[in-house]
């Protein structure tokens, strides 16, 4: 039996027109169930993905998507922020749903898009939906706490690959980046790599965190295919890609190690379209880098 609940459509920002929207739904504290009255807990893991039912333009029906979490449960309870891009164009149904007039309207008139729950009936409670319990080479949940206090993270994002992340810096932020006592605490080296500058998602937010923490997080947007006069972070794309006749594609990733040199001793974060996921662990891969661990989601 799956169990969902009507949030409503709290945010609807566009970040780049008919392209990228920041999304936030906000769920009820509690939910009625065969007469009994469940309260709504959320206990998203920084990096998990929620589901919900939005509409499909292409289909004309509620759909089944996953979103990965930008904002975390700790600070934000029932507050679920995602962005959601325009993707795959001629077969697209919800993400360009997300981008219209309809989703705007449903906005603007407080409509709600269910959200999957997980019920538990030992503690009464009904808890959001997260697509993973652990963590997996192929998923980006966050390790868990008193592990990832000691580590240096690069993680690197394509586009709306960046949800996971945002939700690991805040979260990480809200506990002080892991320092206590002697505990020097974690790193996080965020590369958020978009095609031109207004398509930065929350980038005014990640400047402010590496100039308040320097110590502990830092910032390299990337623009890949249009940058202003001033843009003072690297520009292009951070990889180069040399396709052979034998279909063994060449990467060299050099314009992204200029950015980021100690990728052996990071533990490496990737996420976003499977094809630059792809190129990126493919470019480790010819150039012998082996970073500590190694995770990647791509959607
Ligand atoms: C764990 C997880 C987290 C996600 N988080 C986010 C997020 O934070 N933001 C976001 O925007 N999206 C995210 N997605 C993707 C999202 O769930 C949708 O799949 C996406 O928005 C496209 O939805 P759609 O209904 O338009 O197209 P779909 O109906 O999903 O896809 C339409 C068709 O496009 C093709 N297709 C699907 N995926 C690909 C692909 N990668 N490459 C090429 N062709 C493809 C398939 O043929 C498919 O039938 C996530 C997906 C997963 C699994």
């Amino acid at each position: 039996m799956e169990y969902v609940v009507g949030a409503r459509i709290h945010q609807l920002r566009t970040i780049d027109p008919g392209e990228i929207r920041l999304v936030q739904l906000v769920l009820p504290e509690e939910i009625e169930i065969a007469g009994k009255r469940y309260a709504i807990r959320d206990t998203m893991r920084p990096g998990t993905a929620f589901l919900a039912k939005p509409w499909g333009d292409r289909t004309g029906k509620y759909r089944r998507r996953m979103y990965t979490r930008s904002n975390a449960s700790f600070n934000e309870p029932r507050v679920l922020e995602t962005f959601i891009n325009y993707t795959h164009r001629d077969q697209s149904d919800t993400s360009g749903w997300w981008q219209s007039e309809m989703a705007t309207d449903w906005f603007e008139k407080g409509k709600t898009v269910e959200v999957r729950l997980q019920l538990d009936e030992e503690r009464d409670v009904a808890l959001v939906y997260e697509n993973t319990k652990v963590c997996t080479p192929a998923n980006l949940r966050l390790e868990d706490d008193g592990i990832w206090e000691g580590m240096r993270m690069v993680c690197v994002a394509f586009g709306t690959g960046i949800t996971p992340f945002l939700s690991y810096a805040r979260y990480l932020k809200s506990h002080n980046f892991g320092r206590k006592g002697a505990r020097v605490g974690v790193h996080m080296t965020l590369v958020a790599s978009v095609r031109q500058e207004g398509q930065l998602m929350l980038h005014e937010e990640l400047v402010a965190l590496e100039q308040q923490f320097p110590e502990h997080f830092r910032y390299q947007p990337v623009l890949t295919r249009s940058w202003p006069t001033a843009w003072a972070y690297l520009k292009g794309r951070i990889l180069r890609v040399a396709h052979s006749m034998d279909g063994k594609d060449q990467i060299d990733i050099s314009p992204f190690q200029t950015i980021v040199p100690d990728i052996a001793q990071s533990h490496f974060r990737v996420c976003g379209s499977v094809t630059a996921c792809r190129q990126l662990t493919l470019g480790l891969e010819q150039e012998g880098l082996i970073p500590l661990t190694l995770r990647t989601e791509s959607w």
